[in-house]
């Protein structure tokens, strides 16, 4: 459902992207893991046109990633994002942030909104927060929010950068719980993380970027116990 082909990408003269191939199937769980500045945050953002690549190709779901902005919002449509700050409305209540874009951007009536919008905190475990706003949660709860806030635009595809690292320990599980239940749903996902546990558990397969190329990618089994490369295996041994 996602395709990435030759990808290249430049930040002036310092090539971030190189070469990058990534063919994600309906359902599957991708997580890319690799140093810091390595490119994984860039990859995601390609895909939804948060950044824009200049060779290669990307589709999503048969749609060609182009410069023209109706294949930007038909993709943007597709995919949601979840990032390492939340990047909620501090004004607007936890209601307020999931009912937004369904309305502005979906023409749903603000009575579907909200129903779906409870649904879906439900589903995050947090539907007594509905009337706070953002500033009033933990860390983990407005994590939640914003997932539940993606979910509320109904996506085929979630891509999360670093969602649980600006999260303190005890709020990174729950977070990490209502990844896997995603996962467990079938939603297609690929997820940047170093939570290398949820990542044995959860993913059909590991990449591994460093210096802007994929070095390695396989399952989890053989990912972990048997790194094929040595910048791989180094980076694997500092982090486990
Ligand atoms: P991290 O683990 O720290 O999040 P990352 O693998 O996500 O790293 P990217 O954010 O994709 O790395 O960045 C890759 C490289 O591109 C880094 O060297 C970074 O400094 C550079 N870079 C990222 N965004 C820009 C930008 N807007 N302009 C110039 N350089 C950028
Ligand atoms: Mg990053």
């Amino acid at each position: 459902v996602i395709e990435m082909a030759g990808v290249n990408k430049w930040f002036g003269d310092f090539h971030v992207l190189k070469d990058i191939d990534l063919e994600v199937r309906t359902g599957e769980r991708v997580v890319i893991c690799g140093p810091s500045g390595s490119g994984k945050s860039t990859v995601v953002r390609c895909i939804n046109r948060l950044e824009a690549h200049q060779s290669g190709r990307i589709a999503v779901d048969g749609i060609e990633l182009t410069d023209d902005n109706v294949s930007v919002e038909a993709i943007r449509a597709e995919v949601g994002m979840v990032f390492q700050q939340f990047n909620l409305f501090p004004h607007l209540t936890v209601l307020e942030n999931l009912t937004l874009g369904p309305v502005k951007a979906r023409g749903l009536s603000r009575a579907a909104a909200t129903e779906r919008a409870m649904r879906y905190l439900e589903r995050v475990r947090i539907p007594e927060q509905a009337h706070k706003r953002p500033g009033q949660l933990s860390g983990g709860q407005q994590q939640r929010v914003a997932i539940a806030r993606s979910l509320c635009m109904e996506p085929k595809i979630m891509l999360f950068d670093e969602p649980t690292s600006a999260l303190d320990p005890e709020m990174i599980a729950e977070v990490l719980e209502v990844m896997t239940g995603l996962a467990e749903e079938g939603m297609t996902m690929i997820v940047v993380t170093h939570e290398m546990g949820f990542a044995r558990r959860v993913a059909d397969r590991m990449v591994f970027m460093d210096a802007g190329e994929i070095v390695e990618t396989g399952p989890p089994a053989a990912f972990f116990a048997a790194p094929k490369s040595a910048r791989c295996r180094d980076f694997l041994d500092r982090i486990l």
